[in-house]
């Protein structure tokens, strides 16, 4: 008797859920949030789990994979939120990107409310026939839930512009006609936005570069450390050296790799794509993506997984800033401890805001028929981070708290406001 890999009370146990509702919690409470309120936002709204068969492509092997749709609030318009192939995949942790997407919507103020979706499958197993199936069938399961004007996703680990590009196809062919609306960070060739690739990691470097000038630092000739070399890291790095910061270490899944005096990034793009991974890149040193968090430098980037930095290494980072690329990288406890510490931490809920903020660009572009150029998107997106980054720090300075609690509160705050204006139905 196989066993089913849905166990109710695993589902909802992530790290990822507990910490976001932890966030929310303590942001609340600061706020003296309505109980009700507090509670609904606790939850998501909607939340579909499917599962499917899916064949390897040996046409033998079948296995039944699980995927995800969560729609966190449906108050402030459509949902929004990226889709992430990974094997920890289960519904606490898509409810907990779910929120997080929520705030960051409404922190740099897009008619957005938040959702994730997922598949729990290792995105490295699969062959292109394979990641083309598995991305068909799961979009045609979740076909109903999503639309332009309902539900929209995008990138997130383990899927690129050439995913988005198989569900925009999936999704029309069901329709019956072509809506290159329902999803953003497509290829520019089927309605994609320009500069949405490097949007994300651009949104992290103009916040770092505000947190240095709050710091009295300069972005130029600064250490910069990132982990996970992705589409986030690797646009985060590159837009780091044009401002003149020192790359000295980034890393993949397998490990990462060091250069004290600054790596050349343009060699590590060529070993990448000549060999997928970092490992055996000449001229720097091997280092475990746990040595990489700890490596001396001004500014650190995790642009990988959740729950990276905890009470247990807090500690020993030897960053003057932390700019949150990934979504939860950080726990309540390292918090704490990154606090005592005078550790200048940028939250993900901010720092990683640049790409649902070009999603959204997108999603008016496709709308409107009208396209913009490069130098527009890049000017428009970096004129909302900066401002963003400037009104959560001048809360933070109000308030006399950090920048994850400011920017919790901007966000929550802003939900609790249009939740009101509407009131409850009937
Ligand atoms: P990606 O799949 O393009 O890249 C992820 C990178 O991290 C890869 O280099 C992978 O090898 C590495 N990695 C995976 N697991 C790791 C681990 N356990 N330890 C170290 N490295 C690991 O993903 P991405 O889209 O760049 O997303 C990275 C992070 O940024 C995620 O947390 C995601 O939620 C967040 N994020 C992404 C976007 C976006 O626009 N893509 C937007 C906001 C936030």
């Amino acid at each position: 008797m196989p066993v089913s890999a849905l166990d109710t009370e695993l589902e909802w146990n992530s790290p990822m859920y507990q910490l976001a509702v932890a966030q929310l919690d303590k942001t609340a409470e600061r706020m003296r949030l309505d109980a009700n309120l507090w509670t609904r936002l606790r939850s998501p709204q909607r939340a579909y789990v499917v599962s499917f068969p899916f064949r390897r492509d040996d046409y033998q092997t079948v296995e039944t994979v699980f995927g995800y749709r969560v729609q966190h609030l449906l108050t402030m318009g459509p949902t929004k939120g990226g889709i992430r192939y990974a094997l920890d995949v289960d519904l606490g942790e898509v409810t907990a990107l779910a929120m997080w997407m929520t705030w960051k919507c409404a922190i740099v103020g897009l008619p957005f409310g938040g959702a994730k979706g997922g598949v729990r499958i290792d995105p490295d197993s699969l062959s292109r026939r394979e990641l083309q199936r598995i991305t068909r069938r799961y979009v045609s399961e979740i076909v109903d839930v999503i639309g332009p004007e309902r539900d929209i996703p995008a990138p997130d680990m383990g899927t690129d512009e050439q995913v988005m590009a198989w569900i925009m196809d999936t999704y029309s062919q069901q329709k019956g006609y072509t809506v290159p609306g329902v999803v953003t960070g497509k290829p520019p060739e089927l309605g994609g936005s320009l500069g949405r690739r490097e949007a994300t990691g651009r949104g992290v470097i103009t916040c770092a570069a505000e947190a240095c000038r709050v710091l009295g630092m300069s972005l130029e000739g600064a250490r910069v450390v990132v982990q996970g070399y992705g589409q986030v890291g690797s646009a985060a790095a590159a837009i780091a050296a044009q401002h003149g910061a020192l790359v000295v270490a980034v890393s993949d899944v397998e490990g990462g790799i060091y250069a004290p005096q600054g790596l050349d990034l343009a060699a590590v793009n060529r070993w990448v794509r000549e060999n997928r991974f970092l490992r055996g890149f000449p001229g720097a040193d091997s280092v475990t993506n746990q040595e990489l968090l700890l490596l001396p430098c001004e500014v650190l980037i995790p642009a990988a997984a959740g729950t990276q930095i905890t009470g247990r290494n807090a500690d020993l980072l030897q960053c003057r800033i932390l700019a949150e690329g990934a979504n939860g990288p950080t726990t309540l406890e390292a918090d704490a401890i990154l606090g005592a510490r005078g550790v200048f931490v940028i939250p993900d809920i901010l720092a990683n805001a640049g790409g649902v903020t070009v999603s959204y660009f997108e999603w008016v572009q496709d709308a409107q028929k009208f396209f913009w150029t490069e130098d527009e998107v890049n000017r428009r997106l970096i004129d909302i981070m900066r401002r963003a980054f400037r009104e959560v720090h001048a809360l933070a300075l109000r308030e006399q708290t950090d920048m994850r609690t400011a920017s919790l509160m901007r966000g929550v705050g802003r939900v609790k406001e249009a939740k009101r204006r509407r009131g409850i139905f009937p």
